[in-house]
């Protein structure tokens, strides 16, 4: 693994418990330097880890201190609180969350997690303190691979390392988007995208040693 210290300078808080899910997501944005300044500056959210498109690993939080790469907008945390058939009516649309999701609009998400109600039980209470959160460096003009095959592989190899080092045992359970953990938030018109419903699980669980349904 190709991996650079790129330290964030965010004060974070030591981990008072371990991790116990990996949390993977889509940067949205293609400037691998842009990323990497604002995941690094005082304020600004942060992963652990940004994959660049060349599956260089860019480590920006030590494992055991919680980054902060997941939360609830206390709006859309109430959605989900309605149950999966009222929630499944809002999206986030330009920016407000609105009950216009037309109907299939969670198909992918629903055929990845049958029978699940609520998504915010997959990051659990507390999800930044139970989580490693990896980010892939967007492409510009993705195709159907969303991602480069070198950022599949570099995935593969950390979550690997991660599981055995953490004692995580590989599973959809808790290796999983944050678009599995937070569908309304990680949309847009197209759908889910962060990394959403064309990143391909079967090449992560495979290459990790899981069983996972693809979107
Ligand atoms: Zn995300």
């Amino acid at each position: 693994m190709n991996i650079i210290d790129v330290r964030s300078a965010r004060i974070l808080p030591n981990r008072s418990y371990p991790a116990s899910r990996v949390i993977v997501h889509s940067t949205g944005e293609t400037d691998l330097a842009a990323v990497i300044k604002f995941y690094t500056s005082p304020g600004a959210v942060c992963p652990h880890y940004v994959i660049a498109h060349d599956g260089t690993i860019n480590k920006i939080v030590p494992e055991d201190h919680v980054a902060w790469h997941v939360a609830y907008a206390p709006g859309v945390a109430a959605t989900y609180g309605k149950g999966l058939q009222e929630w499944q009516r809002w999206r986030m649309h330009a920016g407000k969350l609105d009950k216009s999701a037309r109907e299939g609009y969670y198909a992918a998400w629903t055929a990845r997690w049958p029978g699940l109600e609520d998504p915010r039980t997959l990051a659990g209470p507390r999800p930044n303190y139970m989580s490693i959160g990896i980010e892939l460096q967007a492409l510009e003009a993705p195709t159907r691979r969303i991602f480069t095959d070198a950022q599949y592989a570099a995935l593969v190899e950390l979550t690997s390392d991660i599981c055995k080092r953490l004692s995580i045992v590989p599973s959809q359970r808790t290796v999983f988007g944050h678009s599995d953990a937070d569908p309304i938030a990680r949309s847009n018109d197209r759908g889910q995208w962060d990394p959403g419903a064309l990143f391909d699980w079967h090449t992560v669980s495979a290459g990790v040693g899981f069983s996972s349904a693809n979107a």
